[in-house]
């Protein structure tokens, strides 16, 4: 079962997994509707390589990377491409790996606390009405 929403920082999108594009796109992100839509012929690790893309956009909005880049959104598309090929194949090369880091974020942020850890990095900006 697919999930219908998914959380990213202090935005929730809607999921869309039966999306018909009408070009031969394969995955979409509106980030002021906040729906991220992927085509419904995908399955498997394309399906998951093209939900991660998306979600790496909406990562690259929430956290407003792009302004960390000097501004320039250009370089947004290639930056969330190779990443989430990156991320992807990590995955698929280390599943046991990814399994014990969603553990240890689920553990929370007491453990962290108690054990003096590394900060997870900035928290997002707060809601802009988007
Ligand atoms: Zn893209």
């Amino acid at each position: 079962m697919e999930p219908k929403q998914l959380k990213v920082g202090w935005r929730t999108f809607t999921l869309n997994f039966k999306w018909r594009p009408a070009k031969d796109s394969l995955g979409s992100i509106h980030q002021e509707k906040s729906v991220i839509r992927v085509a419904r012929s995908l399955q498997g690790i394309r399906r998951a390589e093209v939900t991660l893309h998306e979600l790496l956009h909406s990562v690259f909005h929430v956290w407003s990377i792009n302004q960390h880049m000097g501004g320039d959104d250009s370089k947004e598309e290639a930056v969330v491409e190779a990443l989430g090929h990156a991320l992807v194949t990590t995955m698929k090369d280390n599943p046991e790996f990814w399994q014990w880091l969603l553990t240890e974020v689920q553990k929370g942020e007491s453990e962290a606390v108690q054990k003096e850890g590394p900060s997870v990095g900035p928290v997002p900006k707060g809601g802009d009405g988007n």
